[in-house]
């Protein structure tokens, strides 16, 4: 029987036992922290060994194969130990996705992930029998046990394509390379680069790669690293005759001479971003042959995902979007951009070494005030001063709404949209968006 030792008892980690021990393997689950109730209990219910609160190395390093959680850094004793005795690591997607043969449709990117991979399982489904897995909801192991679904729809972080061998999506997607995470790639940009194009990296001229062609890092990166893939582009700026592209206030579809087209402003979304979303996500579609009409529909119907420029509620004529999951400079700069009013703008939280020029412009031309919501603003206040008439600082969620209530008029635009992360404050984006939504509910 082979010994099968999963680092990490979340979702991924849990999900990857009970495939692991369905298909025979001798399973050990280790967490070196807390693992959650519900966790503890499925794996009593299923028999499986665990432990947490450490690792005890006598029954880890005996493995013929270990699942490693995305979390968990290369850095991590258990690993750099596991590495130098020459066992093998595997991610939870790796290690899954031997036992289906499943069509995959892998996404990645340093934004949109969620968006592009939600509305993409939005559009599959009317027509497909299609799961929606990754790092949304149940794990892709638990999913391929329970269900078995022919086609799955992936949200892939970099840190699960770190740990792939065979790994192939018939169909990936990179949404956008900017920087982040550095932290777990040696502070070098070009490791995280490589790592989102592991994606790739089992694909052959059978398989498509769809990405952004107004992204430089994507462009000069491809030059530079052919890949296998057949390569089906996108881009808001450029004519492309394969790939995807707007002709007309049309997104224009053409792969193989096979050409559709779909008006932008059907899309239920706002900002340019999710016109890039929509388009990755409609490609993808084209490619698996759903008809014109489901793909406009479904694109007319998407009502978005939580935290993610949603929208709240109107109050006296001010508009109040929650976009919580903006932790980066790039998520904040499409969100500004989108902005159609006069904005008063809640920024702030744990710096992740930003720099804040390219969001200049937008703040000269449409912010009125903003509202800093971190325990550091130092270096948001140096950043845009003198640039707006109003600027605040607070560090209570509900303060940061009544008085954005007092400065915003009628016809602006109240916006959550921090460029930072959230631990400083918050337990995580989530609970800092719902803190906002139920700030501005109370008002
Ligand atoms: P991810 O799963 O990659 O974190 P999300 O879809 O959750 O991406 O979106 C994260 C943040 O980035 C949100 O603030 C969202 O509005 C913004 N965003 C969504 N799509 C894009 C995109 N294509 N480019 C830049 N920012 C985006």
């Amino acid at each position: 029987m082979k010994r099968l030792v999963v680092l990490g008892g979340g979702e991924s980690g849990v999900g990857a036992a009970l495939l692991g021990k369905a298909k025979g393997y001798q399973v050990f689950v280790s967490d070196f922290g807390k693992i959650k109730e519900n966790y503890k209990n499925v794996l009593k219910h299923y028999e499986i060994e665990w432990e947490d609160g450490g690792h005890t190395e006598a029954n880890i390093l005996n493995a013929d194969v270990v699942m490693k959680s995305p979390g968990i850094p290369d850095k991590a004793p258990i690993v750099k130990q596991l590495k130098a005795n020459g066992v093998k690591i595997v991610s939870e997607l790796e290690f899954a996705s031997q036992f289906t043969n499943a069509t995959i449709i892998g996404i990645t990117g340093s934004n949109g992930k969620t968006t592009t991979a939600t509305l993409t399982h939005h559009i599959l489904k009317q027509e497909l029998n299609v799961g929606l897995s990754g790092n949304i909801g149940d794990s892709f192991a638990k999913q391929i046990l329970d269900y078995n679904y022919p086609n799955y729809v992936l949200e892939i972080s970099s840190f699960q394509l770190d740990d792939i061998e065979h790994f192939r999506p018939h169909i990936a997607v990179i949404t956008n390379i900017t920087p982040d995470h550095l932290d777990r790639y040696d502070y070098k940009f070009e490791n995280y680069i490589a790592s989102k194009f592991r994606i790739a990296m089992n694909q052959t001229a059978q398989d498509y790669l769809i990405y952004d062609a107004d992204d430089e890092v994507i462009e000069v990166w491809l030059k530079a690293h052919p890949v296998q893939s057949t390569l089906l582009p996108f881009s808001l700026k450029k004519d492309l005759e394969n790939g995807t592209c707007i002709e007309n206030e049309n997104i224009k579809i053409t792969i193989d001479n096979n050409q559709i087209t779909m008006p932008v402003k059907d899309i239920s979304l706002q900002g340019n971003h999710n016109i890039k979303n929509a388009m990755a996500a409609s490609t993808v579609a084209h490619l698996l042959k759903i008809r014109k009409q489901t793909i406009r529909e479904s694109l007319e119907n998407f009502q978005g995902v939580e935290h993610r420029l949603e929208q709240v509620l109107k109050i006296n004529k001010v508009n109040y979007i929650n976009d919580s999951k903006a932790t980066n400079v790039n998520a904040t700069y499409y969100a500004l951009e989108s902005m159609d009013a006069p904005t008063v703008w809640i920024v702030g939280g744990q710096d992740k070494g930003n720099d804040y020029r390219e969001l200049y412009p937008f703040v000269n031309e449409k912010v009125k005030a903003i509202i800093c919501l971190g325990v550091d603003n130092s270096k948001i206040i140096d950043a845009f001063n003198g640039m707006v008439d109003v600027m605040v600082e607070t560090q209570f969620m509900s303060e940061a709404v009544k008085i954005a209530y007092k400065i915003a008029e009628p016809g602006d635009n109240v916006l959550l949209s921090p460029a930072c992360a959230s631990f400083d404050l918050f337990e995580n984006y989530e609970d800092r968006g719902r803190q906002f939504k139920q700030a501005v509910r109370n008002l």
